[in-house]
């Protein structure tokens, strides 16, 4: 059923265009309207209570109320909004249908009496209409309407646009009322952008600590393959290097390694003597063995050995931080085996290790 216009002078009784399943219109004449709308302007709209009952409970249920009268006319009063959004509201209830320049002007307007009256495909138009018109200047009235007429999606909305450009909104004339009038919300806004802030922050150190624990993989990776075949600079007794040959994939990490082998064969101060560099590569070994899956044919430098020494340490005590950090280089390993793409380097690898008492991780 569709009405073409609707305005405070329109009668309903007038013939309504009906859809009648071909590409034609037929018209049908609707009976004598048998309700008035009032208005705040004083605007009487004609209406039909069978339409307005069928469509919103809330009015379904005020005409369903008995009369004082029965002869006297019937009058439902929609106040304390403008009667063209009155009128865009009643046209709603015939025909699903408001145009674009009603949402324009009268889109809040619109979102309050679908509440109010209980019509949620209004309702829904109008959270997406005002959604889309969001900006800095009506984001404090549009989240209070989000809030009264219970429309989470666009309080989301206004609160992220809010916590986006709040130094902007600051300065908004609806910012200071709120501040003035309403602290119980400004509390909500400013509790919501705190957590905003430290979920962004959690997610950060998360991609750190999965970025960690890829290069970590990687430099696993580099070691194996170092003490196996060998790479440009270092490799096992007996194996030819590939001096004259490509550097392998991975040879940012690989060369960076390559230097700290070097160093740790050569250094005298060694760990116990303070060497920073020799502590790290001291770490790289024993994180090698903690995940070494081949102990019998291991060619890695200390794995058996540290795998001895481990054993031996575990029936004392554990150390539950570099049980997680194996788990996690363990489990990025396997990742990266599977299917990550391969990322592009070319800086030496640089790790933090905050959590593991190791500050910093420079393999050059
Ligand atoms: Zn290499
Ligand atoms: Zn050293
Ligand atoms: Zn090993």
């Amino acid at each position: 059923m569709a009405v073409k216009t609707i305005s405070p002078t329109d009668d309903f009784s007038a013939v309504s265009p009906v859809a009648s399943g071909g590409d034609y219109l037929t018209y049908r004449v609707l009976p004598e309207p048998d309700v008035f709308i009032h208005t705040s302007g004083g605007a009487r709209i004609p209406a039909h209570t069978s339409i307005l009952a069928s469509v919103s409970p809330v009015l379904e249920n005020m005409i369903d109320q008995p009369r004082k009268h029965r002869s006297s006319e019937r009058i439902i009063p929609i106040h304390g909004v403008p009667c063209e959004a009155v009128t865009a509201f009643v046209g709603f209830l015939y025909c699903s249908r408001c145009t674009e320049e009603q949402m324009e002007m009268y889109g809040m307007h619109l979102l309050t009496l679908s509440h109010v009256y209980s019509v949620p495909q209004l309702k829904q138009r109008c959270i997406k209409a005002l959604a889309e018109r969001l900006t800095i200047e009506n984001v404090v009235d549009m989240l209070q309407l989000a809030r009264l007429c219970n429309a989470p999606d666009l309080y989301i909305k206004c609160m992220k646009l809010l916590t986006n450009h709040f130094k902007s909104v600051e300065a908004t004339e609806g910012w200071k009322f709120l501040q003035r009038y309403d602290p119980w919300l400004e509390l909500d806004i400013l509790r919501f952008m705190d957590e905003d802030e430290s979920r962004k922050k959690k997610s950060r150190r998360q991609r750190e600590e999965q970025r960690l624990y890829i290069e970590l993989s990687e430099a696993m990776e580099c070691l194996e393959h170092i003490c196996t075949e060998g790479c440009t600079d270092v490799g096992p007794y007996g194996v030819e290097l590939r001096k004259e040959k490509k550097p392998c994939s991975k040879f940012s990490t690989c060369r960076g390694l390559q230097l700290l082998i070097k160093h740790f064969a050569t250094c005298n101060k060694r760990m116990n003597g303070g060497c920073l560099r020799c502590k790290r590569m001291w770490q790289l070994f024993r994180l090698h063995s903690s995940i070494c899956q081949q102990t019998d044919s291991c060619k890695v430098p200390l794995c058996r050995e540290i795998q001895m020494k481990m054993q031996q340490q575990e029936k004392r005590k554990e150390d539950p931080r570099w049980k997680l950090l194996e788990r996690k280089v363990a489990s990025a390993r396997a990742l990266s085996a599977l299917s990550l793409p391969k990322r592009k380097r070319d800086e030496g690898i640089r790790v933090t290790m905050n959590n593991y008492g190791i500050r910093s991780f420079n393999f050059k």
